[in-house]
């Protein structure tokens, strides 16, 4: 049997804090946690309320979690950041950076000062956390570009498609192939091919706002989601894109190729059912532009009967448009 001054001891070694706290947020006692590298000392807020030494959202956030760790007897497990600069009566020697912790909260079966208490026990996953970031950012991202992936293209489409559903917010898609790149492989090989692709990755992150979803599909295709982007904008923006990206690519132009960019345009519709219509649609216009010669942008009009297609085409048509903007062939 262990004695009573061991049992202290060995709360005191416990490598992460531990908390007692009650219901209305008093540090009862804190165990544990002492070293540096990855705590700060928490012995000095003992006596002390969470509402005192922390600002007044993250202190009631802490009294909610311990609310409901009591009321539902389980343990309750969340996530958090907090810096020791968040937290009045704590030292400065430890982690400089604001740690993120994983709180373990259980309700224990006695009163302290005739108040229901918890265990909290907190430990430091920064390390995890940021391994988590990087693995969701791998996953989200093409490897030669750094631009976007198809599965986050395709997951913040279904959330804009939702947002247009709901509150009518547009969303605007620009669909866009490289022309005649096969033949840059073909005659200057596949790395002089990828410093292309990659060209057209560093104009859309150096031109497109942070909120813009910049997407490489594959090969030399990609997507652009334009979020609060109406159709006649985003033709617009199409084109002097159109204009950065050749101006880009005119420095490998050399004997007997030319590459150029088609780009094709469509806007969210009532009439889609899912982002997937616009998407399509988007294509079918990429697909027009090559058809009808390349190097172009068009915009993609749903199928309405001919009399209502011609009033689009008249509305989306009746600002000035270079040369280049076609309307569907
Ligand atoms: P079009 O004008 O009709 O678009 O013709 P294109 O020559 O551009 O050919 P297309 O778009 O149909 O095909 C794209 C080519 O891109 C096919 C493949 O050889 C090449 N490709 C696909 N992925 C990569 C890659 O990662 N790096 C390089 N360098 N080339 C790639
Ligand atoms: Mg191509």
């Amino acid at each position: 049997m262990i004695s009573i001054e061991q049992m202290a001891l060995v709360l005191d070694a416990l490598p992460d804090p531990a908390f007692i706290l009650s219901r209305s947020g008093k540090y009862v006692a804190v165990f544990g946690g002492r070293d540096a590298r990855y705590y700060h000392d928490g012995s000095g807020l003992v006596g002390l309320y969470i509402s005192d030494v922390v600002e007044k959202t993250k202190a009631d956030w802490f009294l909610e979690q311990i609310k409901l760790a009591l009321e539902s007897g389980n343990l309750l497990v969340k996530e958090y950041e907090l810096s020791n600069k968040e937290v009045d009566g704590v030292p400065e020697e430890g982690p400089q950076q604001p740690i993120w912790f994983e709180g373990r909260v259980q309700g224990l079966d006695f009163l302290v000062d005739g108040e229901a208490v918890v265990l909290w026990v907190a430990s430091n996953i920064s390390e995890r956390h940021e391994m988590e970031i990087k693995l969701r950012e791998l996953s989200e991202t093409d490897q030669l570009t750094g631009l976007y992936n198809r599965r986050k293209l395709e997951s913040e489409l279904a959330l804009h498609y939702e947002a247009f559903e709901r509150h009518s917010v547009p969303t605007s898609i620009l669909m866009l192939d490289l022309d005649n790149f096969k033949k840059i492989n073909d005659t200057l090989g596949h790395h002089a091919g990828d410093k292309m692709i990659k060209a057209v990755g560093s104009i859309c992150l150096s031109e497109l706002r942070q909120t813009d979803i910049p997407c490489r599909l594959g090969g030399d295709e990609f997507v652009i989601g334009l979020p609060n982007i109406e159709l006649e904008h985003a033709i617009q923006l199409a084109d002097r894109l159109r204009e950065s990206f050749n101006g880009e690519l005119s420095q490998f132009h050399g004997e007997g190729f030319d590459t150029t960019v088609s780009i094709g345009v469509a806007a969210m519709l009532p009439a889609d059912r899912s982002y997937e219509d616009t998407l399509k649609r988007a294509d079918s216009a990429l697909y027009d532009a090559k058809r009808s010669g390349r190097n172009r942008v068009v915009a993609g009009m749903p199928q309405y009967p001919p009399a209502v297609l011609q009033n689009v085409v008249a509305e989306t048509f009746s600002l000035h448009h270079p040369g280049s903007l076609c309307p569907p062939a």
